[in-house]
């Protein structure tokens, strides 16, 4: 449905934010993961149309993006990092006049497809309000009802959850799994958690590349047997860690856990554990920097 090939970016200032980006993505929610400065809001631009690639080609449904923004516009919706609201507009006028530019030129029509929008994300009963009384989580689902006007087939979420108190972040997963039955749904984060609990196919982005992409559970497989723990004390030394591979060292109730990555015990005091999609994450950027990493 939406295929990316050999995406390449670089700004005026010399960096080079996307580095041979390919992807195949179809229906459903796809994670992009990434830590800050990674290049995902530059994909995210891109593929919204709102910056051109160097080089490179972005295919949706048959049309190609970056030869037709105008059309390919009418294809996608997309909630940016930085949803600014008009906060004295209430929540209905504000979608109304989004709606208009969005083409819904039929009043009778857009007050249809407004409220329809409203009742998805569970608004409607807050329409009359100005969305400067909104919760971060009731910006966002206005920010979802205003990226679905006119039925995308490519919804671009960028780092949606952000700011959300848990309770709004669970509301909101429940909201993104629900509108992605029949588009792709692409999700950019920096939390690892909002990419394991909703997607079922990921990339992991560093320096302007993808260094991982696949289905979590089989990314988890490929670590199966190779990570290793042990509790260390937090005052003392790492002793001969430096020699590891650290994947993480954490405190966790007030002991330090060292978690590394070997094809063999260390020593006798590490025990094997189930990798999980954190592992695959610090792993890949591990040899993506080629250095060891201390979270
Ligand atoms: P992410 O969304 O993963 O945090 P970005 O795409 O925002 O990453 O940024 C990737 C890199 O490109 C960063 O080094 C950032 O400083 C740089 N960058 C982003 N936008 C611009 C811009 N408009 N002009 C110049 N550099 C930019």
């Amino acid at each position: 449905m939406l295929v990316i090939e050999n995406l390449n970016k670089t700004y005026a200032n010399g960096i080079q934010a996307l580095r041979g980006i390919s992807l195949q993505i179809d229906c459903g929610i796809f994670g992009l993961l990434g830590p800050n400065g990674a290049g995902k809001s530059s994909l995210m631009r891109t593929l919204a149309t709102l910056q051109d690639a160097d080089s490179g080609s972005i295919i949706l449904d048959g049309l190609d993006v970056l030869k037709n923004p105008q059309a390919a516009r009418s294809m996608l919706g997309y909630l940016p990092q930085d949803f600014g609201v008009y906060p004295t507009v209430s929540c209905e006028d504000l979608l109304n006049q989004l709606a208009v530019f969005k083409g819904f030129i039929n009043p009778k029509e857009r007050k249809e497809v407004v409220a329809l929008q409203l009742q998805l994300v569970n608004l409607y009963e807050k329409r009359k309000q100005k969305l400067g009384t909104f919760s971060g989580g009731m910006r966002q689902r206005f920010g979802i009802a205003q990226a679905l006007l006119g039925s995308p087939k490519l919804v671009i979420v960028d780092e949606p959850t952000a700011g959300l108190d848990p309770a709004e972040r669970i509301r909101f997963q429940n909201l993104l799994s629900e509108i992605s039955q029949d588009r792709v749904l692409l999700l950019s984060t920096h939390i690892v958690e909002d990419v394991a609990e909703l997607c079922p196919n990921l990339a992991i982005m560093n320096q302007g590349e993808i260094i991982r992409s696949g289905n979590p559970q089989a990314l988890i497989n490929d670590l199966s047997g190779k990570v290793w723990t042990k509790v260390i004390q937090s005052n003392q030394d790492t002793g001969d860690s430096s020699e590891l591979t650290v994947i993480t060292s954490r405190m966790l109730r007030g002991e330090r856990w060292l978690r590394v990555l070997s094809d063999s015990q260390p020593d006798s005091d590490f025990h094997s554990v189930e990798p999980d999609l954190n592992d695959v994450y610090f792993t890949a950027l591990l040899e993506k920097t080629q250095q060891f990493t201390t979270v």
